[in-house]
């Protein structure tokens, strides 16, 4: 008998990664060609220049000599103290080294955190449209993602009633990407008050992806959850890799705040899963209290002026100046995520622009059905390319409506 192929995991058919997936593999193909491409794909600083804070850089170098052994499971206790100190500064309650989980990147964590949570069939409340891997590490420990809609007539923000009427006898958890990442949506007080009430009223979980808390445009401020919540059972995810732009030091945090009587058995269960896999990456953690607690070097990029700042004014405008695109205007995180209306919308599939960019004009973005929404006519593009850069690539996008439209 021919030997058969190995057999995968049943539930990966469900899971999608589209940012790094099919069209990420023909960019690298024509780029094998000899093309030349502008690839906004992926919210990686590092890729467009940026670089790690020099102090942060220092302090792993300073270090060096002690990233040998395994750390704690749950992280190294300078880098734990310097997240509970940070976050007792923001007034997050009972916020100890001993509820702090440092983890590679907060991917890991996140995957961890549904992992101590989930029975089969049990669900996740998530936004849609979310951040991909909340989606697939909900499936992949057997859950089930019920999405809360967050659209762009309502600036990208949920409805709390929506998320409450979904709630059922199987729900576990909210998860909250705030600011957000496709949209660049920053949640107002009023509304996560409305969120920790229901998570309350229906014993819930709250996830709180907050890896973009700094990063903010036009007098955005950011309001962190765990405060908000009080007695209700938290996890505050942060990390090194946007603010920090440090991306490849896969280092992550998740800070537990609550009611230790709520919260239960998940304390152990994150530590346990957390001593399964070892420790996270060992030199990465030793810049963690220089980034929480040295100089501030993200405010000035999103400030006017900034990088980051001329990069979302160069996509605003060239939005403005369009004939076919809307933005409901980031007001944080590394991307915008522009509507296709009009006479271009007419028939448009996110899918086939994006290929259509890619092979015509050189141009990788990421169709926005690839972050779990119903609607298939807009697309995602990081502000993390020169402002120029930008400005070129809405010029082809222009290029590329313009054909639709005229069909
Ligand atoms: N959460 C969100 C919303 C993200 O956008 C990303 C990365 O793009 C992550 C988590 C993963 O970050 P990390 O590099 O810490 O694993």
């Amino acid at each position: 008998m021919p030997p058969s192929s190995l057999k995968t995991r049943e539930r990966l058919s469900e899971v999608r990664y589209e940012i790094r997936g099919e069209l990420a593999r023909r960019a690298r193909e024509l780029e094998a060609q000899g093309r030349t491409l502008i690839k906004l794909n992926i919210g990686n600083p590092g890729a467009f220049g940026f670089r790690a804070p020099e102090h942060l850089q220092r302090a792993i170098a300073d270090h060096i000599a002690d990233t040998d052994p395994y750390t704690h499971q749950q992280g190294l206790p300078e880098a734990r103290e310097a997240i509970a100190a940070f976050h007792k500064q923001r007034g997050t309650p009972n916020a100890t080294a001993e509820r702090v989980f440092i983890g590679n990147g907060v991917s890991e964590l996140i995957d961890l955190s549904l992992r101590a949570l989930l029975n089969p069939g049990d669900e996740v409340l998530l936004p849609s449209p979310d951040y991909p891997l909340w989606s697939a590490a909900t499936i992949l420990n057997d859950g089930r993602p019920v999405y809360y809609r967050c659209l762009p007539e309502n600036g990208f923000l949920p409805d709390p009633d929506e998320i409450e009427a979904l709630v059922s006898s199987r729900t576990r958890a909210i998860v909250l990407i705030n600011p957000n990442n496709p949209t660049g949506a920053n949640y107002p007080r009023e509304l996560l008050e409305r969120i920790v009430a229901i998570a309350a009223r229906h014993g819930l979980l709250l996830l709180c992806d907050e890896i973009y808390d700094s990063v903010l445009y036009d007098g955005a401020t950011f309001e962190p959850i765990a405060p908000l919540a009080g007695e209700v059972p938290c996890l505050s995810f942060g990390g090194l890799s946007k603010v920090h732009r440090a991306c490849g030091w896969r280092v992550g945090w998740a800070m537990l705040s609550g009611d230790p009587l709520q919260v239960g058995d998940f304390h152990h269960a994150m530590d346990l899963l957390g001593a399964l896999r070892l420790c996270a990456n060992v030199p990465g953690q030793f810049a963690v209290e220089a980034a929480l607690h040295g100089p501030n070097t993200i405010d000035a990029l999103c400030a006017p002026g900034g990088r980051l700042y001329e990069a979302r004014r160069a996509v605003i405008e060239s939005v403005a100046a369009s004939r076919y695109l809307e933005l409901v205007e980031p007001a944080g995180a590394l991307y915008a995520f522009p509507a296709v209306t009009g006479a271009a919308a007419e028939g448009f599939d996110d899918h086939r622009f994006a290929l259509e960019l890619l092979e015509t004009e050189n141009v990788l973005v990421v169709p926005g059905s690839s972050f779990n929404v119903a609607f298939r006519n807009h697309f995602r593009v990081t502000l993390l390319p020169q402002p120029d850069e930008l400005r070129e690539v809405f010029r082809r996008i222009e290029r590329v409506l313009e054909r639709h439209a005229e069909l």
